[in-house]
């Protein structure tokens, strides 16, 4: 992915994409001291980017490091990456971490650093938009407690455990995995948040050790303002099997249905088919988001 054309926003700087180089000595690297967002533009708009700008800030907190740069110049930046790279339909990916300036555990004298990169990438589920992806179910890896990881911060450090459980999904044959915590709780896909409708009620689970998503934040009004009874609480992982229609959401993902988790398979309902919908009404400005 690092040889192609394009503009990196490296530390306040355009950079060729190609040149976009750290040190081997990076202490995000060796001691996963980075956080990142993603974001999507839809026509040059990047949806609800002041809420990822926010959420970059606070996981860079919750790792202990302020990012050097305010909330409306990495907004600019944003926009400016789709703008020099000539992209209106893009994905936006703000990184931040830790430099090389100190080696070992203790870093607080490292530099921070942020670039941000954008390009065009469409929802990767596309091709399976009408009958849902297959989910399989992890059982090797837990979400790891937030008493043991900043599990409300987009952390890299978080995704060691997610990369070795999608890989395991596509070894199998499946698109993605849903993984439970360690109560035996639904918890969340690989890079994504669940819904799960039971008798025409929407249940999701509450994000107590995983990311509270930007986009399952937004499904749930978007569901309210239809009128549906949206609950949040702690799903069972048995309660797979009485679900009717399931679907998953993410900046990425944007809303994908659900066609089957493990042996359990779904409908191709309307709530998922509406919600879908309702979402690409509001990523393309036609309707109003509330946050
Ligand atoms: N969980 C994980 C692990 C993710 O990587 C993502 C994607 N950022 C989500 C949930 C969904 O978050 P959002 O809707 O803010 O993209």
């Amino acid at each position: 992915f690092d040889n192609r054309d394009g503009q990196i926003w490296f530390d306040g700087k355009f950079v060729p994409w190609r040149n976009a180089k750290i040190h081997a000595l990076s202490h995000g690297l060796h001691y996963g001291s980075s956080v990142f967002e993603g974001e999507r533009s839809y026509g040059g708009t990047i949806f609800k980017l002041r809420v990822h700008t926010d959420r970059l800030i606070n996981s860079g907190r919750m790792l202990g490091f302020n990012i050097p740069y305010e909330a409306d110049r990495i907004d600019a930046a944003c926009r400016q990456v789709i703008k020099t790279n000539g992209l209106t339909d893009a994905y936006v990916r703000p990184l931040a971490w830790r430099g090389s300036e100190q080696m070992g555990v203790a870093a607080s004298r490292s530099k921070i650093h942020l670039m941000i990169a954008a390009w065009a990438w469409p929802n990767p589920h596309v091709a399976k938009h009408l009958e849902g992806i297959r989910l399989d179910i992890s059982h090797c890896w837990l979400l790891p407690p937030a008493s043991t990881m900043p599990v409300a911060a987009k952390a890299a450090g978080l995704y060691t455990t997610k990369t070795l459980v999608k890989h395991m999904a596509e070894a199998n044959g499946f698109d993605d995995a849903l993984m439970m915590d360690v109560e035996g709780m639904i918890g969340e896909c690989t890079g994504a948040n669940i819904f799960l409708v039971f008798n025409g009620e929407i249940h999701t689970p509450i994000p107590h050790c995983f990311l509270d998503g930007i986009t399952r934040r937004t499904a749930i009004d978007l569901l309210r303002k239809r009128g549906h009874e949206v609950v949040e609480r702690k799903i069972p992982a048995q309660e797979i099997a009485e679900a009717s229609e399931v679907f998953i959401t993410g900046t990425a993902c944007e809303i994908t249905r659900v066609q089957q988790i493990g042996d359990f398979a779904f409908i191709s309902g309307e709530i998922t088919a509406t919600l879908i919908a309702d979402y690409r009404d509001l990523v393309l400005g036609k309707t109003k988001p509330k946050i």
